[in-house]
């Protein structure tokens, strides 16, 4: 029997690009593959994913990339692994419908192998045997991953809460949770995002109280920003605005797009005659009128953020609007969202973003449902993921109270893998692990001197040095030139660097000055330190030789 490791590729000690590997022998499952978002110091990205080094070497010993659910910290890294590797994507047919079309725009000439699973089916993957089995969470055919090695079962909660009362009626099978514990857990990788919430979360259905009681007191029309894959959240609208007598319209790509495959597929059922066109919501009074729209993460090109700065075509923002915000900030991006509140705030719609009515609720366990996941599981060894390292010292500190030893809890690194076998688990060298920026092309790979660079630019504007330099006879072919661009420092110091550029200059010698290598270096190396030194900016200081 071979050693069982397990390697986070991403999703431990941060919140996004969950993707996880189990291997045993020659054998690899990959659980997830997701993306995280950009924080403000990544000028210019889009998106990041995981680095897939380790995959893409030992691309023939991976079975497959099995989906626990649709959301993009868990799926969105995909287009950019199956660039690498020709590998199945095991999920459920839900999952299936709202990421296959993007893989296909992102990936036009490559045939992707989706295989839909039902939870409760067992899948070989070589010696390895995955079994989904249904957890709540906050969009439909959410799944945990059991994973079947010759140690034990290694099981993913993925994103889970118990709630008994979900919109769609479907419920976690605990049972089966229970009769897995009983089997055999080896090591159990737990959801830790909220569990700094003590208690019990609140079910999804109370939601739809919270939505009513604002239908009710909005004097024009509602509107409500959510997540695009937040498919319950919709189903929710629809129901309350059909009791309440008001149509709904939505606005954003993606949110029709989903909207229209989940009906198509059952997993919405909107109330006849509830949905219409945008187009026709001005044959209805306002008091009879709901919108949904993508944007609750401020997202520039979003139609919430260009309907708040009144920038959007086909729906303009007005006095007597109420949006209700029913989502969560994800961290990084609270500064876009509150710019977007403030702009709708100043064009007279009341925006409901924090009201003691619940119009959002989490789709993460709070912590007597992380214990009882433990408690049903009996894992052997216990390791939380989805978490910031807060977030994973809180999780080993609940189950040391549960009564279990210092030994047993791991505090897992992405890259560095858990190795366990019959008697023992300990961590093992690090594998090739990492971030991937991706630019607002989609082109992936930014390398990390760029981004520095786009800071220092941002922050401090561009300096261009021009040296002319005969290089055939080793002289100054003129005056060397500085210009700035987005740069702003006390006066004279642009003189002062010029000063200081020439005597660098001067300083050279006649097969010196030929080398123009030699010539940026200096010239740049002068520049930079002197502003440096007098005025603490950092600009991009970029020397350019004119070879005469
Ligand atoms: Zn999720
Ligand atoms: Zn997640």
């Amino acid at each position: 029997m071979g050693l069982v490791q397990v390697i986070a590729l991403g999703g431990v000690g941060e919140i996004g690009k969950n993707c996880s590997v189990v291997r045993e022998d020659d054998d690899i499952v990959v659980v997830d593959c997701g993306l995280s978002f950009p924080n403000e110091e990544m000028l210019g990205i889009d998106i990041v994913v995981p680095d897939f080094t380790y995959l893409v070497e030992n691309k023939e010993k991976v079975r497959g990339v099995f989906i626990t659910h649709a959301h993009e910290d868990h799926v969105g890294g995909l287009p950019y692994l199956l660039a690498q590797i020709d590998v199945p994507i095991y999920c459920t047919e839900f999952t299936q419908a709202l990421i296959k079309n993007k893989l296909e725009e992102k990936l036009p000439h490559k045939k992707i192998d989706i295989r839909i699973f039902k939870p409760g089916d067992r899948i070989a993957a070589g010696k390895l045997e995955v079994e989904p089995v249904r957890v709540t969470h906050s969009i439909p055919e959410n799944c945990s991953m059991a994973v079947r090695t010759s140690h034990g079962i290694v099981f993913f909660t993925g994103d889970f809460k118990f709630d008994f009362t979900p919109v769609d009626g479907k419920l976690a099978n605990i049972t089966r949770i229970g009769e897995l514990g009983q089997e055999g857990v080896l090591l159990l990788l737990s959801d830790s995002t909220n569990v700094e919430r003590p208690g019990w979360g609140p079910s999804e259905r109370v939601v739809s109280e919270g939505l009513r009681s604002v239908f009710a007191e909005a004097e024009g029309r509602v509107l409500l920003t959510t997540f695009a894959s937040n498919i319950h959240r919709m189903q929710q609208v629809y129901e309350v605005a059909a009791e309440m007598g008001r149509k709904v319209a939505v606005v954003g790509r993606r949110m029709e797009q989903n909207l229209d495959t989940c009906e198509r597929m059952g997993y919405v059922k909107i109330p006849k005659g509830t949905r219409i066109d945008l187009r026709d919501t001005k044959m209805f009074p306002d008091k009879q009128l709901a919108i949904l729209t993508t944007g609750s993460q401020g997202e520039p090109m979003s139609a919430l953020v260009q309907m708040s700065k009144g920038e959007y075509g086909r729906l303009q923002v007005k006095q007597g609007d109420t949006l209700i915000y029913s989502a969560r900030p994800i961290p990084g991006n609270e500064g876009a969202i509150w710019r977007t509140i403030n702009r709708l705030f100043n064009q007279g719609c009341r925006v409901i973003y924090d009201s003691a009515k619940p119009i959002h609720v989490s789709g993460h366990a709070y912590q007597e449902e992380l214990k009882m996941m433990i408690n049903l599981t009996r894992p052997y060894y216990i390791a939380p993921v989805h978490g910031e390292p807060r977030h994973q010292f809180l999780y080993n500190k609940i189950a040391g109270d549960m009564g279990y030893p210092q030994h047993r809890m791991f505090t897992m690194k992405d890259g560095i893998p858990l190795c366990m076998d019959d008697t023992s688990a300990s961590f093992g060298e690090r594998v090739p692990c990492g971030r991937v920026l991706v630019d607002n092309s989609g082109t992936p790979g930014v390398p990390d001197e760029v981004l520095r660079d786009r800071n220092n630019v941002a922050n401090d504007g561009i300096v261009v040095i021009t040296i002319p330099v005969d290089t055939t006879t080793g002289q100054m072919a003129g005056d060397p030139e500085i210009q700035a661009r987005a740069f702003s420092g006390p006066e004279g110091i642009l003189n002062a660097a010029y000063d200081v550029l020439f005597d660098a200059l001067s300083a050279l010698s006649k097969d010196e000055l030929k080398d123009t290598t030699r010539v940026k270096h200096d010239a740049g190396d002068v520049v930079k330190r002197l502003i440096q030194k007098r005025t603490g900016l950092r600009p991009l200081v970029l020397p350019i030789v004119v070879e005469v």
